[in-house]
């Protein structure tokens, strides 16, 4: 279910799923059967010991994995897979420094927090050792454009016109490439970390082609290359299961958050067995990773995507929103660009489409709020919080599509 209700009564569709959590919706009753039934059964044996319930969810995880990515460890939050996936590909390759994108969110520890460069969650405290961030290959805003080279599935206004390779793919690689020569003193790095789509960064999408030379760089400085699919995993790019799939590309480490637990805590590090046993001599230990409801709740989750065919809803309603919202772009001056995959969608407000200029904080509270005093709760993200995020549940309907559309038109009209 997408809708919730407050203490009023007053019923609100959900398009932002808590923050990105709740993928199969609200008290789903085949995942709420799951977790009665293990409840009543068994809590907690901590993970001395493996049980049922982390045996068959990580067989029926690895089994959505491509290649040799077999090997899981269970967590409790996506800050907690990626502190995990750090240690991992630092003691793996034996190096320190790693590389991330700007507008980069990976979360809020503090080994996390050094990865992450959108600027409202840079934490000082958190330190940066050894975390080098790189030039966003942000089509909108970056230098190198790009615009018409994301991998959309709505091509309306736009034609990608690049030949045998991708010019705005190139550009960015090729200022990745600067950073990795100048930057990396010891030429030997730990790795690369990214979200196949940034999340909190805005939804920025990176033109095709820029991931599969970004990893080839990479791997040929030794380091290990991460997929944070903690927001594009699941089904939600519609075409593929996972994010990085849509880039053509197979990581050497996957973290996964959110959405894997529809909103019970769980979360995942997936990774091949040689990585793995880098850690099986370092008694590595998490209390409650693989707690057995959170194992029988990712068990449902994955059952209900499949059976719901709920990546096939997020492809064909995330073509349908993205082709309404560029509708908005062609009508409103303040609407930017419309972007996204499946039902991973972001709508960047700005002054005028000419100077790109953030739209004001006061004008996007003020459409927060209209849309919410409609019935309608979005996110919102961006390095300058100008981008308005639609990333439902993935059961929403197309009425509900069609609500979303209709209430920001209005929120936009009466602004
Ligand atoms: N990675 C990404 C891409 C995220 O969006 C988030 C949360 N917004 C995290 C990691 C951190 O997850 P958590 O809040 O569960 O620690």
């Amino acid at each position: 279910m997408q809708w919730l209700w407050d203490e009023k009564g007053r019923r609100y569709l959900d398009m932002f799923a808590g923050i990105v959590t709740v993928s199969v919706g609200h008290c789903h009753p085949r995942v709420n059967e799951a977790a009665e039934k293990q409840l009543k059964s068994l809590w907690h044996t901590s993970n001395i010991y493996l049980t049922r319930p982390i045996h068959e969810f990580a067989e029926k995880l690895t089994a959505k994995l491509p290649g040799n990515l077999k090997v899981c460890y269970f967590v409790n939050s996506g800050s907690e897979a990626n502190d995990l996936a750090m240690m991992l590909m630092r003691a793996h390759t034996g190096a320190w420094d790693l590389v991330s994108l700007r507008n980069a969110y990976h979360g809020m520890t503090p080994y996390c927090a050094s990865l992450c460069s959108v600027s409202s969650y840079k934490r000082p405290q958190a330190g940066n050792s050894g975390v080098h961030h790189t030039m966003n290959a942000d089509p909108y805003r970056g230098i190198w454009g790009g615009r018409n080279c994301r991998d959309s599935v709505v091509q309306t206004d736009r034609s990608c016109d690049c030949q045998s390779s991708c010019k705005a793919a190139d550009g960015y690689a090729g200022q990745f490439k600067d950073l990795l020569d100048h930057s990396i003193s010891s030429k030997k790095m730990a790795g690369f970390f990214a979200e196949s789509i940034q999340g909190v960064g805005g939804i920025v999408q990176f033109p095709k082609g820029f991931l599969p030379q970004v990893y080839e760089m990479v791997r040929s400085r030794g380091g290990l290359c991460v997929a944070d699919e903690v927001q594009t995993g699941f089904g939600r790019p519609g075409s593929h299961f996972w994010g990085f799939e849509t880039h053509g590309v197979t990581p050497d480490i996957v973290t996964m958050a959110k959405g894997i637990g529809n909103g019970f805590p769980l979360a995942a590090v997936v990774t091949t067995p040689e990585i793995a046993a880098t850690l099986a001599q370092a008694n590595h230990f998490n209390t409650f990773g693989g707690n057995p409801i959170a194992c029988a709740i990712g068990s449902a989750v994955l059952d209900v995507i499949e059976e719901d065919k709920l990546q096939e809803n997020c492809a064909v309603l995330g073509e349908h929103l993205i082709r309404e919202l560029e509708g908005l772009r062609g009508k409103f001056e303040i609407v930017g660009d419309v972007r996204g995959k499946g039902l991973m969608i972001g709508v960047e407000l700005v002054e005028s489409k000419k100077t790109k200029q953030p739209l004001a904080a006061a004008k996007m509270a003020r459409i927060m709020d209209l849309t919410r005093q409609s019935g309608l709760l979005i996110g919102r993200g961006g390095n300058f919080g100008n981008v308005l995020r639609i990333q439902p549940p993935m059961c929403i309907t197309r009425e509900d599509a069609d609500f979303t559309v209709d209430v920001l038109r209005e929120s936009l009209q009466k602004l």
